[in-house]
């Protein structure tokens, strides 16, 4: 830029101005006095313009993905139960974007927040309930699902009460404590007539149907070995962490909270079920404030002779990777879990130049179709693709996995 010939010699404007010399300059400017405020231009209508506007702007139907669904008084009602990080952050704002299912009612035990947020969601007092008034969902017509997002201990009482109550039920993961829990849950659903779905997400996450769908075609030839780590801190000072470091309200330490998704993980990309395990607790923080177990590592061993090598930990941070090695090449979801980012690389190594692949998916919300999964099965009266049986399956497997941990022995899964 050339220099201004008027400007202190070296100085840009700006700098001009930040210098006494700048300020003298302005100060001299002469002082402009307000101006009397004018009176607002009556609304005039404009002019009729023959032909305006154009006949070709007539709009045009949504896009492909906007279509705005069913009726409202078609769409499936959910009332959530549990108003913490997940219900309100992902499950409720991702209930709007579905084209089948809409929130209706709202269960909890804070009633300033429940208030909050039914004000922001447009939810009468008709349909707002407490851990005491829950049962009378019941008579609620507004609610065909409750979904029961609370800490993980309380999901048996809380699925067996919405049962009773004749409603269907969407259950967060882990699905129980104990398979016995869960085998009473899915008693509970059968005896009511009524839906069961766990909320497994990942199999609705559009990378991991992506990578099942590689795997089954053959892309990386047989697989030998999994190995698939799921981590993240536990500091204490963030409420949703307080109960995960207590195992009366967890059940389980990270095993039950992310490392679920290693075991579930492995057994959908597999598309086969473990037999028998190994595990070994690993570090522990020492926090007396911690009474669940912090880090594991553990082998599952599947028919085919597959090996999935896992751990999940609350001593690192951030870390979500599935891995799949095949006799072809090789798979990687990394991260494999994140709510929204995810990524998958596909590796073929049957050729001497190796050629890595990163598969790219544009729409990638796994909230909305697991969603609507729930809403069609209670529509058209199926089974949801992840039922009660999927959360049991795992829930067994990890107390399976506890077992081999404290005895130091292989453990073989009936
Ligand atoms: P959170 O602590 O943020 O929310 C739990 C809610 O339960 C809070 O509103 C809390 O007030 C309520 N609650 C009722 N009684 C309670 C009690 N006695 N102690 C503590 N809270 C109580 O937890 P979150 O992260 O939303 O997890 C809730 C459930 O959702 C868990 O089962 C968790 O495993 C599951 N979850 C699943 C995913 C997923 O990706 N599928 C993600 C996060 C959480």
């Amino acid at each position: 830029m050339k220099d201004n010939p008027n400007s202190t010699p070296g100085l840009n404007r700006r700098q001009f101005v930040k210098t006494g010399s700048g300020l003298l300059a302005m100060s001299s400017f002469p002082v402009v006095p307000d101006l009397p405020a004018r009176p607002a231009a009556p609304p005039v209508a404009g002019p009729i313009v023959e032909g305006f506007p154009p006949a070709q702007l007539v709009g045009r139907p949504a896009p492909e993905g906007l279509k705005p669904g069913l009726p409202t008084a078609e769409r499936v009602g959910f009332a959530i139960v549990g108003l913490g990080s997940y219900a309100t952050g992902y499950i409720m704002p991702n209930l709007a974007n579905t084209k089948n299912a809409k929130l209706t009612a709202l269960v909890s035990g804070n009633q300033e927040k429940r208030d909050t947020l039914a004000a922001a969601y447009g939810i009468g007092n008709d349909h707002l309930y407490d851990y005491d008034t829950f049962d009378t969902i019941a008579d609620d017509e507004a609610v065909d699902v409750v979904y029961i997002i609370t800490p993980n201990v309380f999901h048996r009482a809380l699925v067996e009460r919405a049962f009773a109550a004749g409603k269907h039920v969407l259950c967060e993961k882990p699905m129980a404590i104990t398979e016995a829990d869960c085998q009473a849950m899915i008693d509970a659903g059968n005896r009511a007539g009524r839906k069961l779905m766990i909320g497994y997400r990942a199999q609705f996450d559009p990378y991991n149907v992506k990578a099942i769908e590689l795997i089954r075609d053959g892309r990386i030839g047989e697989p030998s070995t999994v190995v698939a780590d799921h981590g993240h801190l536990l500091p204490l000072d963030v409420p949703k962490n307080q109960w995960r470091a207590k195992q009366e309200v967890a059940g389980g330490g990270s095993l039950y909270d992310i490392g679920i998704y290693n075991v579930n993980g492995a057994r959908y990309l597999l598309g086969e079920e473990p037999t028998a395990v190994r595990a070994k607790y690993h570090r522990g923080s020492g926090n007396p404030e911690v009474t669940v177990e912090e880090e594991i590592e553990w082998q599952m061993y599947f028919p085919s002779g597959v090996i999935a090598n896992c751990s999940s930990s609350y001593l690192t941070t951030n870390n979500k990777r599935i891995h799949v090695q095949g006799d072809k090449g090789e798979l990687t979801l990394d991260p494999a879990t994140n709510y929204y980012l995810r990524a998958l690389h596909v590796t073929d190594r049957s050729q001497e130049h190796h050629r890595l692949e990163e598969i790219q998916i544009p729409e990638s919300n796994q909230f909305v179709p697991m969603l609507e999964e729930m809403a069609a099965c209670v529509r058209e009266d199926r089974e949801p693709k992840t039922p009660g049986a999927e959360g049991l399956r795992d829930v067994k497997i990890m107390e399976a996995i506890y077992r081999a941990a404290e005895s130091g022995e292989e453990v073989s899964i009936g």
